[in-house]
């Protein structure tokens, strides 16, 4: 993994250089994503929300006490997984801009009732209901109103933000249907949402990995060389190279396994993974990564519940955490 030398993975922001920032939130295991922040003559573009109100206070609160005066105009929704927009409720004066179907998605996903109710102390006592409890349990998810885009795009944007311009482009569907990457070009840096993971296992929700794969291409063809996944340290082309391969290790794995009649739980078990990403966090999530591979390959529909339940079953040393 290449992490930016001066950039360490500590919560709160890190300077990317010409008014571009990362707000970074270690352990970047589920639920603990990154935003982005660019600031112009005062304005300042913000990318993603957290996925709590209390996180998104914590991080409004760290933006005013860094930056202050600073008014933030536009939020950019990289896709629509809680953890990246759960927070767009206490941005009532800015735009909010995502992909169509991106807003789309956000009425799909499982609501933060939902979340709650799968997570919480009242979750089911099956392994499922134990995995759920230790990853999501520690958020709150009580106050979120699910709040949706002001404004919607299809394809490429450019925003302008004071004197300078950002742009979006839409790359999915990939890890969700609705993806935008950000980039500020007068910067060199690129903010990447779940296109990007450092450190841990990505999550394939819908696909197909190919569409993916050619995401990592048009990163690399912007030519920025700071990018912040959403989840993980900084990393430059170096890092979205190494993801990059293991995406298509993915592809080659699942067209075999599929092949040869496997069921994707055991195509994506994590005794499958090469050492080269053996200190990858969270290797259960390749089986849900799997699944959605092998619906792309022509496997019917699998239950949301079922894959995080084999995916669940899977996860590698569980006692003690
Ligand atoms: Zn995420």
């Amino acid at each position: 993994m290449a992490v930016m030398g001066g950039s360490s993975y500590t919560r709160g922001f890190h300077a990317l250089g010409r008014g571009a920032f990362a707000y970074l939130s270690p352990p970047g295991t589920w639920g603990w994503s990154n935003c982005g922040l660019v600031i112009a003559e005062r304005r300042a573009l913000l990318v993603d929300t957290q996925f709590t109100v209390s996180l998104t206070r914590e991080l409004l609160d760290a933006i005013e006490a860094r930056f202050p005066g600073v008014e933030i105009a536009t939020v950019v929704t990289t896709h629509a997984n809680g953890d990246h927009c759960w927070g767009n409720q206490l941005l009532v004066d800015a735009e909010v801009i995502g992909s169509a179907a991106c807003e789309h998605d956000m009425a799909e996903e499982v609501q933060p009732e939902q979340l709650a109710a799968l997570s919480g102390p009242n979750a089911p006592d099956t392994p499922l209901g134990d995995y759920m409890r230790r990853h999501f349990g520690v958020f709150d998810f009580t106050d979120v109103r699910v709040t949706p885009p002001t404004r919607t795009f299809t394809g490429q944007l450019k925003v302008p933000l004071g004197d300078r311009v950002v742009e979006l482009t839409e790359v999915g569907p990939a890890h969700t249907d609705g993806d935008v990457i950000v980039h500020v070009p007068d910067a060199g840096v690129l903010y990447a949402g779940d296109i990007l993971f450092m450190g841990g296992h990505p999550i394939m929700w819908t696909g197909p990995i190919d569409n993916w794969i050619a995401a990592c291409d048009r990163i690399r063809d912007t030519g920025a060389n700071r990018i912040v996944p959403g989840h993980g340290p900084v990393t430059d082309p170096a890092g979205v190279e190494t993801f990059r391969a293991y995406l298509e290790w993915v592809a080659r794995r699942a067209e075999q396994a599929y092949a040869a009649g496997l069921p994707y739980w055991e195509a994506g078990a994590p005794s499958t993974i090469p050492q080269s990403y053996g200190g990858w966090g969270n290797p259960e999530r390749l089986v849900i990564t799997m699944a959605a591979a092998y619906r792309a390959l022509g496997e019917s529909t699998h239950g949301l519940m079922e894959v995080l339940a084999h995916a669940a079953a899977a996860e590698p040393h569980k006692a003690g955490r």
